[in-house]
């Protein structure tokens, strides 16, 4: 049988509890693992004093494929995000959650099955900013007006938000691509064309294009805000949703909720080489070492990571067994029940899983 060799992060938080959970339920699928287990992050820090070692990157460069854990971002001060790093360094331009409601999930909502395609490297997010007060920023101010003939508070921070025809092309793309490969039937592009004419005008301009080149897959638009109240009265309309970055973002935590929460949701992030697969929630701080998190997110991620590198039947092998033991509902974590109330450690719900896998 075929073995792999995978980079694995646990990070930091209640990453390394969920990893080490998720590498049980993966060896107990029968696929062969050889783990390359790197740093980054806080246990980054406190072994080689930076947050995102050469020794890491180097690793995800050889392997190609990496499971990651969650990793904390300081808030305000200290290093930028090494999951925003990790995106820009190996052009992960594709970020990938899948939404699906698991029977016996906290949720109001049934059969929703939908997907977040989110641009990853643009807008918003490509960090261009210009901090209050600082010279350049008088700078920027001065020739906006300039150019404009529009006012900015002399107060102000700026944030640029980019979104490119090449880069805007190849996220719809993939969203297509994705839809015809997974045997999705809907693409629908998100903006806010109406107000930003020539960042998401240009992204629906492009979709509109793009959606030609792909006539078995149907197309649709939705301004952002409207977007989100459909996605809560009628999510099961909606099959792949093709997003700028920020709308990507915050859109995926609205269906984490409509789903049953962050705990649920698997996250992968594609580049042409390279691919990266991890939950979509963080390192809950206050959780740390406690083992009472949900680690379904981070086995979901695992799902996404085996499907990608072949390993279809183990994929579905795992997912099964984990939606068997949501189901049940014995062995899950807090989340799965009424506010308030205990419910099965970590590595409980991980050992159930693992018994349905051997069943
Ligand atoms: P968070 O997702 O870590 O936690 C928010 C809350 O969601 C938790 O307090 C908990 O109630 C719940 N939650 C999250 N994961 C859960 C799980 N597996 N099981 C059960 N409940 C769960 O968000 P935050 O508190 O805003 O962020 C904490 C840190 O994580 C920050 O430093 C943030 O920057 C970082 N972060 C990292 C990533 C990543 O590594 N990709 C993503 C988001 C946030």
């Amino acid at each position: 049988m075929k073995k792999y060799k995978i980079t694995l992060i646990p990070g930091d938080g209640i990453g390394p509890e969920i990893t080490e959970v998720t590498k049980r339920c993966i060896e107990a699928t029968g696929v062969e693992i050889e783990w390359e287990e790197c740093e980054a992050g806080i246990p980054a820090i406190e072994k080689f004093g930076d947050p995102l070692p050469e020794k890491t990157i180097d690793s995800i460069k050889k392997n190609k494929v990496c499971l990651k854990g969650p990793i904390t971002t300081p808030v305000g001060t200290g290093y930028r995000s090494i999951n925003v790093a990790l995106r820009q360094i190996f052009n992960l331009y594709a970020c990938v959650r899948p939404f699906k409601v698991y029977k016996g999930a906290r949720t109001f909502y049934e059969d929703i099955d939908l997907v977040v395609v989110r641009e990853n490297m643009e807008d918003l997010y490509a960090g261009i900013e210009f901090e209050i007060g600082k010279n350049e920023t008088k700078q920027i101010i001065n020739k906006i007006s300039e150019l404009t003939g529009k006012k900015i508070n002399h107060d102000s921070g700026i944030s640029i938000k980019p979104i490119s025809v090449s880069g805007s092309e190849k996220i719809l793309r993939f969203a297509f691509e994705y839809a015809r490969k997974n045997k999705r039937k809907k693409v629908t592009a998100v903006h806010k064309a109406n107000i930003m004419k020539f960042t998401d005008g240009l992204f629906l301009d492009v979709a509109k294009k793009v959606a030609l080149e792909y006539p078995d897959i149907e197309f649709e638009d939705r301004i952002v805000d409207n977007m989100a109240m459909q996605l809560v009265q009628k999510p099961q309309k909606y099959d792949v949703l093709a997003c700028p970055n920020l709308y990507g973002d915050i859109l995926s935590d609205l269906c984490a909720g409509l789903v049953g929460g962050l705990g649920l949701s698997p996250g992968a992030n594609y580049g042409d080489e390279v691919a990266i697969f991890e939950p979509t929630h963080g390192s809950a701080p206050k959780y740390t070492g406690k083992n009472v998190v949900n680690p379904s997110a981070q086995i979901l991620a695992a799902v996404l990571m085996l499907s990608y590198i072949g390993e279809e039947n183990a994929a579905k092998k795992l997912e099964n067994a984990l939606a068997q033991v949501i189901a049940e509902g014995t062995y899950t974590t807090y989340d799965f029940r009424p506010e308030g109330t205990s419910g099965a450690s970590t590595t409980e719900m991980g050992d159930a899983i693992i018994k349905k896998l051997g069943e």
